[in-house]
């Protein structure tokens, strides 16, 4: 294995300027942290942009900040003034940030942004493409890079490549509103493994590829342009470890050690002896919950008001996106709310909201986290919220009640956590008053259970495992099926073609020879493929036979100029390369009457399918329907047919239909058939539907069998789709 390439929008330091000197210092943020085991000295590369624009680099400087950046372990891509405004303020913060948290309100989808987000994603790519070299594992962190994977994947298509999302993923109905939501999720495609959070926000990502990308999604992997792309859950932790030990440290502290904010802390804790601190960390961010948690408290001093005088709110709200003019407008309107509040209760000793609008360092964070009694994390929509998992982690003498919010990643993991919906005021109000009086023993016990899961499954944890899982599922990226047809392959098929004294090809059609189409007889055959075909047909010795399950008017018609053998319905007629059909009109059709209407309940009771009549079969069509809820329909149609039809018919699960026939039909008796009335020497057999298998497993060993698609086969070879079916026709044709 060569190096680890981690990608994300920002570089994990800060850049200063000083005498023209620049320096560099780590940031000290989660993701930083978890990155520590992936991104060791010497072995590993940190792709992002430094946080200067270029406009703000001046051309001597540039040199120096390169290089010191690349000492440490970073690699910056550059990016304008104009960029980081429309990529990053713009199109991701504007537009993906809002979706993606369910404010569709927020959301500006504006093209011009859309276009420099696209053209930064390409930026990220030129630069890992500089570093890359075989063997590297690139992981590409967040919604700013949504396109880099497949941006990659072209580029470089054997690398290994994993996305991991810090955010949700919406459900369909609020993605499916994104006007470039294909180009998004095959630019996530790109990646071999797809990592977010939650098992939600897992499902939610495959139920849009299922509906918009029409892949086939099998458990949690899509199966897509020959490969499979797995999408899992990795819930993000903290460094235990280090919150742990530093509340630790510092409940040892003496008087004299201690910081301002502490001594006001402490301060308010002795004014009275029922006293409690509640405390609320979040970045100012419209996700965050924060006006509803102001509200919240309001209603709570007003329903429960002996708490008046005892209880203080802490709120620090981080600076954030303040260019962003949502953002600016949060921060007047929590102003307001803060003042309002205070203005109503305050009394001469007392407020009842500290309010601080800054970033601490860390030492005053584990100030706030050991001092408060409550923490209270209420977004209404949040990815993970490593807060909740912090102030878990400090409280060492495990008192302390967390309420968390239903709607944060990180309920699923703190079930123990008093879990409330942020936007039931009363709720909240309700929880917090449960949250004052609960009992100490009680507080333990749910602090035991919570801090174990969050030691374990720490931040370092969840980074090893996400790359175990990329090991893996780059390792099984290719579907367990039959050979691609390589290079040497394709030398020996075409010179064994050449060499035969007799050449016999069947074709199937749909699938095969044409993509499938929403309406099938739409699907007509392409000029090229048409070509191609006519040229094989018309070497000597040489038969082709398209086999296919459609009615015979409709083949007989395509295809009426051309001299192939036609074989329709599954083997029921077959049509000779002079033009005379043959096969049993004869068979009788009465079931039709009975299965018909069953079919028919099922086409009233799930939109965009249809019935589809043959001569002697009855096919009902999924393709254009919703695939989830054509799932559960499928087992109920398949449950209800094996009890309704009788030993001389078949049912088979096709490639989005349900077909009922004779039983003694088969395209596998079919093509035996011909070969023993016209023996070859060279066979071939392509073919993508569960039909074709009975060719595959009928002809003899030595035929070339090609199935398309990557789904377990009989076949010996496999091709990915209807285009390189075409390409190996038009090879054929030309080699002799
Ligand atoms: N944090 C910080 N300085 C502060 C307040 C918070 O570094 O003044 C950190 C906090 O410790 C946490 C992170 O910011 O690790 C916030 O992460 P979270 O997942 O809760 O929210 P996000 O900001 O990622 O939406």
């Amino acid at each position: 294995m060569g190096k680890n390439i981690i990608v994300s929008n920002r570089l994990p330091l800060q850049i200063e300027v000083h005498n023209n000197t620049p320096k560099t210092s780590p940031s000290v943020g989660g993701l930083a942290t978890g990155m520590k085991s992936v991104h060791q000295d010497g072995e590993s590369l940190w792709v992002g942009w430094s946080g200067l624009t270029d406009e703000s680099i001046s051309e001597s400087l540039r040199p120096a900040i390169e290089e010191a950046i690349q000492k440490a372990g970073c690699s910056m891509v550059p990016l304008t003034e104009h960029e980081v405004e429309n990529f990053y303020l713009g199109h991701s913060n504007k537009s993906i940030w809002p979706l993606f948290h369910y404010f569709l309100e927020f959301c500006q989808f504006d093209k011009d942004d859309w276009l420099v987000y696209k053209q930064a994603n390409e930026k990220f790519a030129e630069v890992v493409l500089n570093h890359y070299q075989d063997g590297d594992v690139i992981w590409i962190h967040d919604y700013q890079l949504l396109l880099l994977p497949a941006l990659l994947r072209k580029a470089i298509p054997n690398a290994c490549i994993g996305f991991f999302l810090h955010i949700p993923f919406p459900s369909f109905e609020i993605f499916r509103v994104y006007p470039w939501r294909e180009e998004l999720l095959s630019g996530m495609l790109g990646a071999d493994l797809v990592g977010v959070h939650t098992y939600d926000y897992e499902r939610h990502f495959l139920s849009s590829v299922k509906r918009l990308l029409r892949h086939e999604v099998k458990y949690n992997e899509v199966y897509h342009e020959g490969r499979i792309t797995r999408v899992d859950s990795f819930p993000m932790g903290i460094d235990y470890d280090k919150f742990y030990q530093a509340a630790l440290a510092h409940a040892q502290q003496k008087d004299s050690e201690k910081s301002e904010l502490q001594k006001r802390l402490d301060s308010h804790l002795m004014s009275n002896k029922d006293s409690k601190l509640i405390l609320a960390i979040d970045r100012l961010d419209y996700t965050k919950g924060i006006a509803g948690r102001i509200k919240a408290f309001e209603f709570f001093l007003n329903k429960y008001p002996q708490y008046k005088e005892k209880v203080r709110l802490v709120m620090l709200a981080v600076p954030s996106r303040s260019n962003v003019p949502q953002y600016k407008l949060l921060k007047k309107e929590t102003d307001e709310l803060v003042g309002r509040i205070n203005g109503k209760f305050a009394t001469v000793s007392w407020t009842p909201i500290w309010y601080f609008y800054r970033s601490l360092p860390f030492d005053n964070l584990i100030d706030l986290y050991t001092s408060s009694d409550v923490a209270m994390i209420t977004p209404v929509r949040d990815g993970m919220n490593l807060v909740a998992k912090e102030y878990v982690a400090t409280r060492t003498d495990q008192s302390g009640v967390l309420i968390l919010s239903e709607m944060a990643g990180a309920a699923k993991e703190l079930n123990k956590a008093l879990l409330v919906n942020p936007s039931d005021t009363e709720a909240l109000a309700d929880a917090l008053q449960t949250a004052l009086e609960m009992p100490v023993g009680e507080q333990v016990s749910r602090n035991k259970s919570l801090q174990q899961r969050i030691r374990r499954y720490s931040v370092t944890r969840w980074a090893e495992s996400f790359m175990q899982a990329l090991l893996k599922a780059y390792d099984q990226r290719e579907p367990h099926t039959a050979k691609k047809i390589g290079e040497a392959t394709l030398e020996e098929m075409t010179s064994q073609f050449e060499k035969a004294k007799k050449r016999l090809v069947f074709l199937d059609y749909d699938g095969t020879l044409s993509p499938f189409h929403d309406n099938p007889e739409m699907a007509t055959p392409k000029d090229e493929v048409l070509n191609a075909l006519e040229k094989i047909q018309s070497m000597p010795n040489t038969q082709l036979v398209i086999i296919s399950g459609r009615d015979r008017d409709t083949l007989g018609t395509w295809f009426r100029n051309f001299p192939f053998v036609l074989v329709a319905e599954h083997g029921m007629f077959m049509r000779t390369s002079d033009g005379e059909w043959s096969g049993s009109d004869q068979l009788r059709n009465d079931w039709m009457e009975h299965i018909r209407p069953v079919l028919q309940t099922f086409v009233d009771r799930t939109p965009g399918t249809f019935i589809e009549e043959k001569k002697h079969a009855l096919a009902w069509h999924y393709r254009k329907t919703d695939p989830e809820l054509a799932q559960n329909r499928v087992v109920e149609l398949k449950t209800l047919l094996n009890s309704l039809i009788s030993d001389n018919l078949k049912m088979l699960d096709g490639n989005k239909v349900i077909e009922i026939f004779h039983n003694k039909t088969n395209k596998g008796a079919a093509a035996t058939q011909i070969l023993a009335d016209w023996p070859a020497d060279f066979v071939m057999a392509i073919g993508d539907d569960v039909t074709d298998e009975d060719m595959f497993i009928e002809l003899p060993p030595e035929s070339w069998t090609v199935k398309v698609g990557f789904q377990k086969t009989e076949a010996s070879y496999c091709m990915s789709n209807t285009d390189e079916v075409a390409a190996l026709l038009k090879t054929l044709a030309e080699a002799i």
